[in-house]
């Protein structure tokens, strides 16, 4: 049962490192251009009270997007909004976090 709940946490912190990395290097990549980038596009890549949504599309996601592994593996890897692919490092880190979390 204890691996079980490790497994779920450590999908779930893998999931949160994926957004977090994403939005950082998005917040970078915004503020690195020669035109400032608007509040708003910065306050929707805010660590604190942005909402996930697409690398692509940017649509917001629903929560039954957001489940770790799972999402990616019932949407076959792509969006369901914009139906691009969605990186396999989303569910290989969350993957990993959940081996580290069991192993440790
Ligand atoms: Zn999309």
């Amino acid at each position: 049962m204890i691996v079980v709940v490790l497994v779920v946490l450590g999908l779930c912190l893998g999931s949160f490192v994926n957004a977090l990395v994403w939005r950082i290097h998005e917040q970078d990549r915004l503020t690195g251009k020669k035109k400032k980038p608007h509040k708003k596009q910065l306050d929707r890549l805010s660590i604190l009270h942005g909402r996930s949504m697409c690398p692509d599309c940017h649509h917001e996601l629903k929560p039954k997007d957001l489940v770790p592994l799972f999402s990616w593996l019932s949407l076959h890897g792509k969006c369901r909004y914009c139906h691009k692919p969605i990186s396999w490092q989303y569910p290989v880190v969350e993957l990993l976090t959940a081996g580290l979390f069991v192993f440790s």
